[in-house]
């Protein structure tokens, strides 16, 4: 296959991430993620119908099978270009600075940072590398844990890697990935919950909260 645009890999990277947990793949959910019109968001999917990348039928979008497997290329080189950059930017800057440059990133270069990552299973946010979702089924979303649980941070989820004044906010609280906090208040009716990191109280509401997952420390 032809090398693909930047555009289209970006596409493909988020489709790849929503079908694999099951979310629909609605035009206009693309457009929100992606920044754009829902008019661009058409087009674009239209020219990657075209190009034997996904389909569209009334049971929504869905990846071919080169569509994927594209797919799960660019998420992979996403990831460890993140690494790349981790010994030298914020991590909250590393999503948005990898996905310029992700698109250059060769197999040759793919397998040499894999390498010398130490083959990593997971982003520094601890999104998994396409073929490791087992590394991260055992954790859960923050919003499913109970008062005074000691927990350990260990993913920020993918789509919220989108938002980069969440990822400033969490970084500037040191709610990173590693990071241990401990559970004050988890109250669904007001959609909150609060945590305790360094003697500091910070309160999340669920939209941002879901994104967290943690590890229980037994
Ligand atoms: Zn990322
Ligand atoms: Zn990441």
């Amino acid at each position: 296959m032809d090398k693909l645009s930047p555009t289209i890999e970006n596409y493909l990277s988020l489709m790849y991430v929503l079908e694999r947990d099951k979310e629909p793949v609605i035009g206009v959910r693309l457009a929100q993620l992606l920044s754009v019109t829902p008019p661009t968001v058409t087009n674009t999917l239209k020219r990657m119908v075209r190009d034997g990348l996904i389909t569209m039928d009334k049971d929504g979008t869905r990846l071919t099978k080169a569509g994927k497997q594209s797919a799960r290329t660019v998420v992979r080189r996403h990831m460890l270009t993140e690494w790349m950059m981790a010994r030298i930017l914020p991590w909250s800057k590393l999503h948005q600075e990898a996905h310029h440059l992700e698109h250059a990133i060769s197999a040759e270069v793919e397998t040499a940072l894999f390498e010398e990552m130490g083959h990593p299973q997971t982003c520094p946010h601890g999104n998994p590398l396409p073929g490791a979702e087992d590394a991260v089924s055992a954790w859960i979303p923050v919003t499913e844990t109970s008062p005074n649980d000691v927990v350990v941070i260990k993913r920020i989820h993918e789509l919220a890697e989108y938002n980069l004044e969440l990822l400033v906010f969490l970084e500037g609280k040191g709610l990173v990935t590693g990071a241990e906090v401990m559970v004050r208040e988890v109250l669904p009716f007001n959609q909150t919950v609060t945590l305790e990191i360094h003697g500091q109280i910070v309160t999340l509401g669920f939209a941002s909260a879901q994104h967290l997952f943690v590890e229980l420390r037994t």
